[in-house]
């Protein structure tokens, strides 16, 4: 299994200079290995591999292009294994029937990392620092413990900040020992999430924290003049607060999902989709321009929440988690989860403010902790018929 770690870099200045050096040469080996692919088969209608275009490299580095030879030549096959990869995704879709982009040229903003593929062309030191092939040991933050055996490294360049991202051959961890319990989970607005044994797990709010900070850094930006510095040095800080905030919620995700996956055998969760309610309501213009109220920003407010909570994610990461653990995740069909009533079964018809159930039978309940309660049910008589099951092993 593979499990990925990105640690920040510290370059030199003249280190950095080469980083980008580095960059720049991949990104023009890249785009001239796309170039001659679509020209020999523009004009001679044949096509040419990953394999004729590395065997070029030698010359490449010896009589054209000598600055080549300061690049470690790992990295640069790499970059046409890249190109070699763009390539096949693009044949398996036209394949598939669909209508892919060819492989597009590279720009200076969309080229930002080189790649060593294997072990022997870099080397992390016991004084945290990351020795790389031709360009030298470069200051890194190891901000967590690596596992396993590290297999490549990536060099990337994001927001104005180097990073080096090393993947890693981990082993399948030993299945946590089998548990009875089973729970299901109604994931919500008002709470991040209610389970069915009536506790909470409350939403992380630094989303709306942050995002007073955001707005006021996207308004600064906007005044700034096009491909001016001051304008990139803008358009950095507002990628580095979405970049905090992302990483707040995957932590924040991590540490649930764990939780749930130690305590519970059979997790059970409502399929989701998102796509539908976080789409954004277009605001309305009258015919003088002016925006007419159709709803957009109370609608808003509910898809900063829902966002806020990242549901997507979050059931991706127990997924997975429980499949290394031996756990079982299973979605069931959402309708009626909050309507029904989980005591009685009778179904009423609930506005989205109606936060309380409350029945005729005497059922007094949370209206998530209601629906968790379903959802559970569901999963139980559905179980293993029509629910889809993460792999267990
Ligand atoms: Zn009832």
């Amino acid at each position: 299994m593979r499990k990925a770690y990105k640690f920040r870099l510290y370059p030199t200045q003249k280190q950095e200079y080469k980083l980008f050096w580095i960059l720049a040469r991949c990104r023009e080996l890249y785009n001239a290995a796309l170039s001659e692919r679509k020209d020999a088969y523009t004009y001679a209608g044949k096509s040419i591999s990953y394999y004729e275009q590395k065997r070029d490299l030698p010359e490449i580095k010896t009589e054209i292009r000598e600055e080549y030879q300061d690049i470690y030549s790992q990295v640069l096959q790499d970059v046409l294994l890249r190109l070699k990869r763009a390539f096949d995704a693009f044949f398996r879709r036209i394949e598939n029937g669909e209508k892919p982009g060819y492989p597009r040229f590279q720009g200076r903003n969309r080229y930002n990392s080189f790649t060593y593929p294997q072990a022997g062309g870099f080397s992390l030191t016991h004084d945290s620092r990351v020795c790389f092939s031709k360009i030298g040991s470069i200051k890194v933050k190891l901000h967590r413990e690596i596992q396993g055996t590290i297999k490549t490294a990536t060099v990337k360049h994001e927001a104005g900040q180097w990073y080096v991202i090393f993947s890693c051959e981990v082993e399948q961890p030993e299945p946590l020992p089998i548990v009875e319990s089973e729970v299901g989970i109604d994931l919500g607005v008002t709470h991040f999430a209610a389970l069915s044994d009536g506790t909470f797990i409350q939403s992380p709010r630094y989303y709306r924290k942050v995002q007073k900070k955001l707005e006021k850094l996207q308004q600064a930006l906007s005044k700034k003049k096009r491909g001016s510095h001051r304008r990139k040095k803008a358009v950095h800080a507002v990628a580095k607060a979405h970049r905090r905030i992302a990483n707040q919620r995957r932590d924040f995700h991590h540490k649930q999902a764990k939780k749930l996956v130690q305590e519970y055998q059979t997790i059970v969760f409502e399929e989701l989709e998102i796509s539908n309610i976080s789409k954004r309501a277009k605001p309305k213009q009258d015919e003088n321009g002016k925006y007419l109220p159709n709803g957009a920003s109370a609608k808003s407010g509910l898809n900063k929440s829902i966002l806020d909570a990242g549901w997507g994610q979050f059931q991706q990461i127990v997924s997975h988690k429980a499949a290394c653990a031996g756990r079982t995740v299973l979605f069931v069909n959402p309708h009626y989860t909050s309507q029904r009533c989980s005591q009685c079964g009778t179904v009423r018809k609930k506005s989205l403010d109606e936060r309380w159930h409350s029945c005729e039978c005497g059922a007094e309940l949370d209206r998530d902790t209601n629906a968790a309660i379903n959802i559970l049910g569901v999963g139980r008589t559905q179980r293993g018929a029509t629910c889809v099951e993460a792999p267990s092993f």
